[in-house]
């Protein structure tokens, strides 16, 4: 998956850093991000090469020594053979740590770009020195970095099927799982639940954790999860959710060459029978 990254490895400490001319720089607007393909490796511009137009730039993390800095400044002129990229480009793409980065960097980006002003008093907000986090000089409101926790569940029936479904008006071919953002004041295991109730109408048992995925360029932790169709296989598709929702044999499930998803793993792992 994108985070598995060894023998490297992500530091996601803040620390009070400085940039250097070899620190890569992350040009982040929404979802997208200003990178370049050289020889089919995924390469994030050098700070050497963007001074003069990357504005104040602000740590975000390091992987195995090199840091990583997002700029405040818009990039406006061209960067040689640089081009934006949707999460969608880069997520397959090699080094698999630097494709991480990207995702990292968008989460990181966006989350900044909601707390420029205090949430509470309106007034401009400041980098804590300390910590990775935004505080308002005049009312002390302390902003933390935002992740939102959904689930993702893998349904088997003792038929050996997996339960796979499409989303609604997307024109996406590959086949996803019911997955949702957890409700305030319910566990984990109830979101799956929930979620199976709310989307496609079964009941599960035997619910248990498979795997977690940080997926950064929509502010998510994904948690992963395996259970046992409990009932009726009888789905009742909620078509405001999903296109389609059905139960597949692992030879009926497509071949998937993306492995940088928790969902497309999981779906993998059952069409070759180690799920
Ligand atoms: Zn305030």
């Amino acid at each position: 998956m994108i985070h598995e990254i060894a023998p490297k490895h992500m530091d996601n400490q803040y620390h009070e850093k400085e940039v250097q001319d070899d620190s890569r720089i992350c040009f982040c607007t929404g979802r997208k991000i200003l990178g370049r393909i050289k020889d089919g490796m995924l390469v994030w511009p050098l700070y050497r090469e963007v001074k003069d137009r990357a504005g104040e730039c602000t740590y975000l993390f390091s992987i195995s020594g090199r840091d990583y800095f997002l700029a405040e400044g818009k990039e406006e002129g061209e960067i040689e053979d640089a081009v934006w990229m949707d999460w969608r480009d880069i997520r397959d793409k090699e080094p698999t740590a630097e494709a991480f980065a990207g995702m990292t960097a968008m989460h990181l980006s966006q989350w900044h770009n909601s707390v420029q002003y205090c949430g509470c008093c309106g007034a401009k907000t400041v980098h804590d020195k300390k910590e990775r986090m935004m505080r308002c000089p005049s009312c002390g409101n302390m902003m933390f970095p935002k992740i939102s926790p959904a689930i993702i569940v893998a349904v088997t029936d003792d038929k050996n099927r997996l339960l796979v479904t499409k989303y609604a008006g997307r024109t996406s071919d590959q086949y996803a799982l019911v997955a949702g953002f957890v409700e305030i004041g319910e566990t984990l295991e109830e979101c799956v639940q929930r979620e199976l109730m709310e989307e496609v109408g079964i009941r599960v048992k035997n619910i248990c954790y498979y795997a977690s995925q940080p997926w950064g360029c929509v502010g998510n932790l994904m948690v992963g999860f395996t259970a046992k169709l409990d009932g009726s296989d009888q789905i009742h598709l909620d078509k405001t959710e999903l296109g389609l929702a059905k139960w597949l044999t692992p030879e009926e499930v497509p071949e998937i060459d993306d492995n940088s998803s928790l969902t497309r793993e999981m779906i993998r792992r059952f069409k070759h029978g180690c799920l």
